[in-house]
């Protein structure tokens, strides 16, 4: 599992410097050099985290931190801002744009791999893990075994990477076509309403006696895990 980080910065050098520190990471990563080149890649693809810089050319770092919160499907898409000093610091240091983390320039490489990380497990426990939980429900992706409140859940192949990847994102509304890229891959046809039926499956899987259902249909955006914690 490679997670995937959009870079928004349009200072050329600190991009690649970002680039080339997080691909040696093991980061997949794309730059946009401006905000609304950065809108278009996350509607394109939706990233694991953000690395947004404050001072933004066409749509301001601001700007498209609220655009990001305001949208149900990327509502809680992890965003780290970069500011250089003295520009609004205490207005993000607030974080009241809506931001889980921000850095001031200049930053040392160590500093931001660490707050990545630490946003990243805050927020997708599941991402360098071989076993997630999130409510009474436990994968393990080395074994390939599901488990419910304590009873075996068997699962096939495709509902097994469905649940893994609402269990990377807990809470996080996906449309039917991010879950055929995530799940199905972007290069394959296959129909929209397809996912609706394993997403029954699944949830009919998951149907352990004395259980809420755990999946949520989100009327005209999609799907969500949502265990209510
Ligand atoms: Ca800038």
């Amino acid at each position: 599992m490679q997670p995937y980080v959009l870079v928004m910065e349009d200072e050329d050098a600190l991009a690649t410097l970002l680039q080339y520190n997080l691909e040696k990471e093991g980061y997949r990563v794309v730059v946009a050099g401006d905000g609304e080149e950065g809108l278009v890649q996350i509607d394109e693809r939706l990233p694991d985290l953000v690395l947004l810089d404050w001072m933004l050319p066409k749509v301001s770092g601001i700007e498209v931190c609220r655009r990001i919160r305001g949208k149900a499907e990327t509502r809680n898409l992890p965003i780290i801002m970069l500011t250089a000093r003295g520009e609004e610091t205490d207005r993000v240091r607030g974080l009241d744009t809506g931001a889980d983390d921000y850095l001031t320039k200049p930053f040392s490489m160590t500093e931001l791999i660490a707050r990545i990380r630490a946003v990243l497990r805050r927020i997708r426990p599941g991402l360098a893990d071989d076993r997630i939980n999130h409510g009474d429900i436990v994968i393990d992706r080395v074994a390939h075994r599901v488990r419910r409140a304590g009873s075996e859940v068997h699962l096939g192949p495709t509902e097994f990477r469905l649940l893994d990847h609402f269990m990377q994102h807990p809470g996080r509304v996906f449309s039917r076509e991010q879950l055929l890229d995530a799940v199905w891959g972007s290069d394959v046809y296959v129909e929209a309403r397809t996912v609706d039926v394993h997403v029954g499956r699944l949830r009919k899987a998951l149907n352990v006696e004395g259980t809420a259902n755990p999946i949520r249909t989100v009327r005209s955006a999609g799907y969500s895990l949502d265990l209510g914690g």
